[in-house]
Protein backbone atom coordinates (compact mmCIF):
# COMPACT_ATOMS: atom_id res chain seq x y z
CA UNK A 1 0.00 0.00 0.00
CA UNK A 2 0.97 3.42 -1.00
CA UNK A 3 1.66 5.93 2.13
CA UNK A 4 0.66 9.51 1.25
CA UNK A 5 4.22 11.51 0.86
CA UNK A 6 3.75 13.85 3.95
CA UNK A 7 2.78 10.44 6.08
CA UNK A 8 6.14 8.48 5.28
CA UNK A 9 8.81 8.05 7.40
CA UNK A 10 11.75 10.58 7.00
CA UNK A 11 14.92 8.40 6.96
CA UNK A 12 17.64 11.13 6.89
CA UNK A 13 18.85 12.27 10.12
CA UNK A 14 18.46 9.15 11.82
CA UNK A 15 21.27 7.60 13.70
CA UNK A 16 22.01 4.30 12.84
CA UNK A 17 20.79 2.74 15.62
CA UNK A 18 17.39 4.56 15.15
CA UNK A 19 18.14 3.48 11.46
CA UNK A 20 18.21 0.10 12.20
CA UNK A 21 14.76 0.09 14.53
CA UNK A 22 12.62 1.88 11.51
CA UNK A 23 13.88 -0.78 9.60
CA UNK A 24 13.04 -3.82 11.88
CA UNK A 25 9.72 -1.89 12.73
CA UNK A 26 9.30 -1.81 8.90
CA UNK A 27 9.54 -5.93 8.96
CA UNK A 28 12.81 -6.42 7.45
CA UNK A 29 14.27 -9.77 8.86
CA UNK A 30 16.23 -9.20 11.71
CA UNK A 31 19.07 -11.17 9.91
CA UNK A 32 19.20 -8.91 7.31
CA UNK A 33 18.94 -4.96 9.09
CA UNK A 34 22.62 -4.66 9.78
CA UNK A 35 23.15 -5.04 6.44
CA UNK A 36 20.59 -2.95 5.09
CA UNK A 37 21.38 -0.45 7.17
CA UNK A 38 25.22 -0.36 6.04
CA UNK A 39 23.71 -0.37 2.34
CA UNK A 40 21.20 2.88 2.65
CA UNK A 41 24.16 4.56 4.88
CA UNK A 42 25.93 4.49 1.92
CA UNK A 43 23.50 5.41 -0.50
CA UNK A 44 21.94 8.49 1.68
CA UNK A 45 25.62 9.64 2.58
CA UNK A 46 28.26 8.38 0.55
CA UNK A 47 25.85 8.72 -2.51
CA UNK A 48 23.67 11.04 -2.29
CA UNK A 49 20.65 9.96 -3.25
CA UNK A 50 17.07 11.47 -3.26
CA UNK A 51 15.13 8.40 -4.75
CA UNK A 52 14.78 4.74 -3.43
CA UNK A 53 15.27 3.30 -7.17
CA UNK A 54 18.80 4.63 -7.67
CA UNK A 55 20.14 2.16 -4.79
CA UNK A 56 20.93 -0.51 -7.44
CA UNK A 57 22.22 -2.60 -4.29
CA UNK A 58 19.18 -3.72 -3.23
CA UNK A 59 16.53 -5.93 -4.75
CA UNK A 60 13.62 -3.75 -7.16
CA UNK A 61 10.90 -5.24 -5.15
CA UNK A 62 12.80 -3.96 -1.91
CA UNK A 63 13.11 -0.70 -3.17
CA UNK A 64 9.50 -0.29 -3.77
CA UNK A 65 8.34 -1.47 -0.17
CA UNK A 66 10.98 1.24 1.31
CA UNK A 67 9.96 4.03 -1.09
CA UNK A 68 6.10 3.35 -0.03
CA UNK A 69 7.21 4.29 3.27
CA UNK A 70 10.13 6.00 4.05
CA UNK A 71 10.89 9.51 2.75
CA UNK A 72 14.48 10.39 1.59
CA UNK A 73 13.50 13.84 -0.35
CA UNK A 74 15.29 16.92 0.30
CA UNK A 75 13.14 20.19 1.88
CA UNK A 76 12.23 22.50 -0.73
CA UNK A 77 14.80 25.02 -2.26
CA UNK A 78 13.23 28.47 -1.45
CA UNK A 79 16.62 30.62 -3.34
CA UNK A 80 19.88 30.18 -3.73
CA UNK A 81 21.74 33.70 -4.05
CA UNK A 82 25.59 34.15 -5.05
CA UNK A 83 27.49 36.71 -3.83
CA UNK A 84 30.12 38.61 -6.25
CA UNK A 85 32.66 36.86 -3.88
CA UNK A 86 30.93 33.21 -4.48
CA UNK A 87 29.28 32.77 -0.94
CA UNK A 88 26.14 31.16 -1.90
CA UNK A 89 23.11 31.41 0.52
CA UNK A 90 20.10 29.27 0.39
CA UNK A 91 16.93 29.89 2.16
CA UNK A 92 15.23 26.59 2.81
CA UNK A 93 12.10 25.66 3.96
CA UNK A 94 10.90 22.80 5.84
CA UNK A 95 7.91 23.08 6.09
CA UNK A 96 5.07 25.66 5.71
CA UNK A 97 6.11 29.02 7.34
CA UNK A 98 9.55 26.58 8.57
CA UNK A 99 12.76 28.49 6.83
CA UNK A 100 16.15 28.64 7.33
CA UNK A 101 19.08 29.99 5.87
CA UNK A 102 22.44 27.89 4.91
CA UNK A 103 25.64 29.93 3.59
CA UNK A 104 28.78 28.54 1.70
CA UNK A 105 31.74 30.45 1.69
CA UNK A 106 34.59 29.35 -0.41
CA UNK A 107 38.40 30.15 0.51
CA UNK A 108 41.48 29.15 -1.66
CA UNK A 109 41.94 26.02 0.11
CA UNK A 110 39.00 25.49 2.09
CA UNK A 111 35.27 25.76 2.08
CA UNK A 112 33.31 26.54 4.98
CA UNK A 113 29.28 25.49 5.28
CA UNK A 114 27.70 27.52 7.80
CA UNK A 115 24.07 25.98 8.86
CA UNK A 116 21.92 27.25 11.01
CA UNK A 117 20.08 25.12 14.07
CA UNK A 118 17.04 26.76 14.86
CA UNK A 119 14.39 28.90 12.99
CA UNK A 120 14.99 32.27 14.57
CA UNK A 121 16.70 32.62 18.02
CA UNK A 122 15.40 33.29 21.89
CA UNK A 123 18.90 34.98 22.44
CA UNK A 124 18.27 38.65 21.27
CA UNK A 125 22.02 39.58 21.16
CA UNK A 126 22.20 43.04 20.06
CA UNK A 127 24.10 43.34 16.98
CA UNK A 128 23.15 40.06 15.50
CA UNK A 129 20.21 40.26 12.58
CA UNK A 130 18.51 36.89 13.88
CA UNK A 131 18.08 37.63 17.34
CA UNK A 132 15.09 40.46 16.09
CA UNK A 133 13.74 36.98 14.54
CA UNK A 134 12.19 35.22 17.84
CA UNK A 135 12.44 31.64 17.78
CA UNK A 136 9.85 29.21 15.32
CA UNK A 137 11.28 26.04 16.58
CA UNK A 138 14.20 23.83 16.49
CA UNK A 139 15.21 22.40 13.30
CA UNK A 140 15.27 18.44 13.82
CA UNK A 141 18.37 16.62 13.20
CA UNK A 142 17.10 15.37 9.36
CA UNK A 143 17.11 19.43 9.01
CA UNK A 144 20.25 19.73 10.10
CA UNK A 145 21.50 17.24 8.07
CA UNK A 146 19.89 18.09 5.27
CA UNK A 147 21.34 21.60 4.75
CA UNK A 148 25.08 19.61 3.95
CA UNK A 149 23.22 17.55 1.87
CA UNK A 150 21.33 20.93 -0.24
CA UNK A 151 24.86 22.33 -0.37
CA UNK A 152 26.68 18.73 -1.77
CA UNK A 153 24.03 18.50 -4.28
CA UNK A 154 24.32 22.49 -5.39
CA UNK A 155 28.16 21.76 -5.65
CA UNK A 156 27.88 18.51 -7.34
CA UNK A 157 29.97 16.98 -4.61
CA UNK A 158 28.66 13.46 -4.71
CA UNK A 159 29.95 10.41 -4.07
CA UNK A 160 31.76 12.06 -1.17
CA UNK A 161 35.07 12.83 -2.75
CA UNK A 162 38.33 11.76 -0.12
CA UNK A 163 40.49 14.76 -1.60
CA UNK A 164 39.72 18.45 -3.33
CA UNK A 165 36.34 18.81 -1.45
CA UNK A 166 34.96 22.10 -1.81
CA UNK A 167 33.38 21.69 1.81
CA UNK A 168 35.81 21.08 3.74
CA UNK A 169 34.66 22.85 6.82
CA UNK A 170 31.12 22.68 9.03
CA UNK A 171 30.43 25.57 11.66
CA UNK A 172 27.17 25.56 13.31
CA UNK A 173 27.28 29.59 12.94
CA UNK A 174 23.75 30.12 10.92
CA UNK A 175 20.45 30.93 12.95
CA UNK A 176 19.83 29.87 16.40
CA UNK A 177 21.88 28.79 19.43
CA UNK A 178 23.03 25.32 19.07
CA UNK A 179 23.24 24.19 22.99
CA UNK A 180 19.00 25.09 22.74
CA UNK A 181 18.64 21.95 20.41
CA UNK A 182 22.05 19.41 21.76
CA UNK A 183 20.09 16.01 20.63
CA UNK A 184 19.37 17.30 17.37
CA UNK A 185 22.46 19.39 16.85
CA UNK A 186 24.43 15.93 17.89
CA UNK A 187 22.99 13.41 16.12
CA UNK A 188 23.43 15.56 12.70
CA UNK A 189 27.04 15.76 13.72
CA UNK A 190 27.16 12.21 14.48
CA UNK A 191 26.02 11.80 11.10
CA UNK A 192 28.10 14.46 9.19
CA UNK A 193 31.46 12.69 10.84
CA UNK A 194 30.80 9.18 10.07
CA UNK A 195 33.27 8.05 8.00
CA UNK A 196 30.95 5.93 5.65
CA UNK A 197 29.34 8.85 5.19
CA UNK A 198 29.48 12.81 4.33
CA UNK A 199 32.82 12.00 6.38
CA UNK A 200 33.59 15.23 7.44
CA UNK A 201 36.18 15.29 10.59
CA UNK A 202 34.82 16.31 13.79
CA UNK A 203 38.10 18.42 13.99
CA UNK A 204 37.27 20.21 11.24
CA UNK A 205 33.51 21.22 12.50
CA UNK A 206 33.07 24.13 14.80
CA UNK A 207 30.08 24.66 17.10
CA UNK A 208 29.54 28.46 18.17
CA UNK A 209 27.13 29.41 21.53
CA UNK A 210 26.85 32.20 22.67
CA UNK A 211 27.43 31.24 26.37
CA UNK A 212 25.46 28.19 27.54
CA UNK A 213 27.92 27.61 30.15
CA UNK A 214 26.78 24.36 31.75
CA UNK A 215 26.47 22.85 27.79
CA UNK A 216 29.73 23.43 27.13
CA UNK A 217 31.00 19.89 28.91
CA UNK A 218 28.92 18.15 27.09
CA UNK A 219 30.09 19.64 23.71
CA UNK A 220 33.73 18.10 24.17
CA UNK A 221 32.20 14.58 26.02
CA UNK A 222 29.22 13.65 24.01
CA UNK A 223 29.56 15.57 20.72
CA UNK A 224 33.77 15.43 19.92
CA UNK A 225 33.57 19.07 18.10
CA UNK A 226 35.37 22.15 18.51
CA UNK A 227 34.17 25.02 20.23
CA UNK A 228 33.72 28.38 19.32
CA UNK A 229 32.11 31.66 21.99
CA UNK A 230 30.66 34.40 20.87
CA UNK A 231 32.67 36.79 23.50
CA UNK A 232 32.61 40.18 22.15
CA UNK A 233 33.31 41.50 25.59
CA UNK A 234 35.14 41.39 28.21
CA UNK A 235 33.81 43.24 31.47
CA UNK A 236 29.75 41.68 32.09
CA UNK A 237 28.10 45.24 32.18
CA UNK A 238 29.19 45.40 28.69
CA UNK A 239 28.36 41.38 27.92
CA UNK A 240 24.88 41.74 29.75
CA UNK A 241 23.98 44.41 26.91
CA UNK A 242 25.70 43.04 23.78
CA UNK A 243 25.07 39.15 24.78
CA UNK A 244 22.06 39.35 27.21
CA UNK A 245 22.97 35.58 27.77
CA UNK A 246 25.81 36.99 29.87
CA UNK A 247 23.01 37.79 33.17
CA UNK A 248 22.10 34.37 33.01
CA UNK A 249 25.93 32.82 32.82
CA UNK A 250 28.50 36.01 33.43
CA UNK A 251 32.04 35.55 32.38
CA UNK A 252 33.77 34.36 35.55
CA UNK A 253 31.16 31.09 34.90
CA UNK A 254 31.62 30.72 31.46
CA UNK A 255 35.52 31.30 31.31
CA UNK A 256 35.20 28.48 34.19
CA UNK A 257 33.61 26.03 31.82
CA UNK A 258 35.79 26.94 28.76
CA UNK A 259 38.91 26.19 31.18
CA UNK A 260 37.34 22.86 31.85
CA UNK A 261 36.55 22.25 27.93
CA UNK A 262 37.21 18.67 28.15
CA UNK A 263 39.97 17.47 25.54
CA UNK A 264 41.54 21.36 25.42
CA UNK A 265 45.18 21.15 24.19
CA UNK A 266 47.38 23.83 21.98
CA UNK A 267 46.39 21.37 19.35
CA UNK A 268 43.02 21.66 20.20
CA UNK A 269 42.35 25.25 21.05
CA UNK A 270 38.84 27.07 21.93
CA UNK A 271 37.70 29.94 19.03
CA UNK A 272 36.46 33.23 20.78
CA UNK A 273 34.52 35.26 18.21
CA UNK A 274 34.77 39.28 18.79
CA UNK A 275 32.67 41.39 16.89
CA UNK A 276 34.18 44.77 16.60
CA UNK A 277 31.59 47.54 17.63
CA UNK A 278 32.51 50.92 16.98
CA UNK A 279 33.34 52.53 20.43
CA UNK A 280 32.25 50.14 22.49
CA UNK A 281 34.37 47.30 22.73
CA UNK A 282 37.30 48.45 20.06
CA UNK A 283 39.99 50.18 22.46
CA UNK A 284 43.35 49.44 23.01
CA UNK A 285 42.46 48.89 26.13
CA UNK A 286 39.86 46.23 25.76
CA UNK A 287 42.27 44.47 23.82
CA UNK A 288 44.61 44.01 26.74
CA UNK A 289 41.22 43.15 28.67
CA UNK A 290 40.58 40.34 26.55
CA UNK A 291 44.70 38.67 26.41
CA UNK A 292 44.21 39.18 30.16
CA UNK A 293 41.23 37.12 30.28
CA UNK A 294 42.20 34.28 28.38
CA UNK A 295 45.09 33.89 29.92
CA UNK A 296 46.05 30.20 30.53
CA UNK A 297 43.25 28.99 28.13
CA UNK A 298 44.88 27.72 24.42
CA UNK A 299 42.71 30.05 22.74
CA UNK A 300 42.27 31.47 18.99
CA UNK A 301 40.94 34.84 18.44
CA UNK A 302 38.76 35.97 15.75
CA UNK A 303 38.35 39.50 15.02
CA UNK A 304 34.88 39.61 13.23
CA UNK A 305 34.16 43.49 11.68
CA UNK A 306 30.38 44.38 12.45
CA UNK A 307 27.99 43.52 9.41
CA UNK A 308 25.22 46.23 9.21
CA UNK A 309 21.74 45.40 8.85
CA UNK A 310 18.86 47.31 8.53
CA UNK A 311 18.21 49.34 11.95
CA UNK A 312 21.33 48.20 13.15
CA UNK A 313 22.09 50.10 16.70
CA UNK A 314 25.65 49.57 15.99
CA UNK A 315 28.90 50.57 13.53
CA UNK A 316 31.41 48.69 13.06
CA UNK A 317 34.57 50.05 13.96
CA UNK A 318 37.36 52.06 11.69
CA UNK A 319 39.56 49.96 9.89
CA UNK A 320 42.53 51.74 12.36
CA UNK A 321 40.93 50.58 15.61
CA UNK A 322 40.69 47.13 14.29
CA UNK A 323 44.32 46.85 13.36
CA UNK A 324 45.55 48.60 16.77
CA UNK A 325 43.78 46.09 18.49
CA UNK A 326 44.75 42.64 16.29
CA UNK A 327 48.60 44.22 16.77
CA UNK A 328 48.38 44.02 20.49
CA UNK A 329 46.74 40.40 20.28
CA UNK A 330 49.09 39.28 18.02
CA UNK A 331 52.34 40.72 20.32
CA UNK A 332 50.41 38.86 22.82
CA UNK A 333 51.06 35.29 21.08
CA UNK A 334 47.70 34.88 19.64
CA UNK A 335 47.06 34.54 15.55
CA UNK A 336 44.19 36.82 15.00
CA UNK A 337 43.27 36.29 11.54
CA UNK A 338 40.50 39.81 11.22
CA UNK A 339 37.54 37.40 9.43
CA UNK A 340 36.74 39.30 6.22
CA UNK A 341 33.17 40.01 5.14
CA UNK A 342 31.55 37.37 2.99
CA UNK A 343 28.66 37.92 1.53
CA UNK A 344 27.89 40.91 2.60
CA UNK A 345 25.78 41.82 -0.94
CA UNK A 346 23.26 39.32 -0.13
CA UNK A 347 22.87 39.28 3.50
CA UNK A 348 24.85 36.22 4.17
CA UNK A 349 27.91 37.30 6.30
CA UNK A 350 28.09 36.61 10.32
CA UNK A 351 24.58 38.03 12.24
CA UNK A 352 22.62 38.62 9.04
CA UNK A 353 20.75 35.64 8.23
CA UNK A 354 17.27 36.60 9.12
CA UNK A 355 14.60 34.31 7.46
CA UNK A 356 10.60 35.74 7.25
CA UNK A 357 9.06 33.18 9.35
CA UNK A 358 7.08 33.83 12.37
CA UNK A 359 5.80 31.61 15.13
CA UNK A 360 2.38 30.59 14.10
CA UNK A 361 -0.51 29.91 16.84
CA UNK A 362 -1.23 26.66 16.86
CA UNK A 363 -4.95 27.83 15.87
CA UNK A 364 -2.97 29.30 13.05
CA UNK A 365 -1.52 26.27 12.26
CA UNK A 366 -4.39 24.04 12.26
CA UNK A 367 -6.56 26.45 9.58
CA UNK A 368 -3.43 26.12 7.66
CA UNK A 369 -3.21 22.27 7.66
CA UNK A 370 -6.81 22.18 6.92
CA UNK A 371 -6.31 24.09 4.14
CA UNK A 372 -3.79 22.19 2.59
CA UNK A 373 -3.89 19.51 -0.06
CA UNK A 374 -3.01 16.39 1.96
CA UNK A 375 -0.87 14.85 -0.55
CA UNK A 376 1.69 17.85 -0.36
CA UNK A 377 5.00 16.87 -0.18
CA UNK A 378 6.71 17.61 3.31
N1 LIG B 1 24.36 31.63 17.34
C1 LIG B 1 25.78 31.36 17.32
C2 LIG B 1 26.43 31.72 15.98
C3 LIG B 1 26.27 33.14 15.58
S1 LIG B 1 27.05 33.75 14.09
C4 LIG B 1 26.44 32.12 18.44
O1 LIG B 1 25.81 33.00 19.03
O2 LIG B 1 27.60 31.86 18.76
C5 LIG B 1 28.75 33.72 14.37
C6 LIG B 1 29.34 34.93 15.08
O3 LIG B 1 28.97 36.17 14.49
C7 LIG B 1 28.92 34.99 16.54
O4 LIG B 1 30.03 35.21 17.34
C8 LIG B 1 27.99 36.18 16.56
O5 LIG B 1 27.95 36.77 17.82
C9 LIG B 1 28.63 37.08 15.51
N2 LIG B 1 27.70 38.09 14.99
C10 LIG B 1 26.36 38.16 15.12
N3 LIG B 1 25.88 39.24 14.49
C11 LIG B 1 26.93 39.86 13.91
C12 LIG B 1 27.06 41.01 13.08
N4 LIG B 1 26.00 41.71 12.71
N5 LIG B 1 28.30 41.33 12.65
C13 LIG B 1 29.37 40.59 12.99
N6 LIG B 1 29.29 39.49 13.76
C14 LIG B 1 28.09 39.13 14.23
Amino acid sequence: MQVPASQKTPLIGLSRASLHEALTDFGLPARQVRMRVGQIWHWLYWQGATDFDTMTSLSKPLREQLAGHFDISRPEIVTQQISEDGTRKWLIRFGPGVEAETVFIPEENRGTLCISSQVGCTLNCRFCHTGTQPLVRNLTSGEIVSQILIARDALEEWPTPAQGRQITNIVLMGMGEPLYNFDHVKTAMDIASDGEGLSVSKRRITLSTAGVAPMIERVGREMGVMLAISLHATRDELRDELVPLNKKYPLTELMEACRNFPGLSNARRITFEYTMLKDKNDTPEDARALVQLLKGIPAKINLIPFNPWPGSPYECSDWERIEAFAEIINRAGYASPVRTPRGRDIMAACGQLKSASVKQRASERRRQRQNQPVAETA
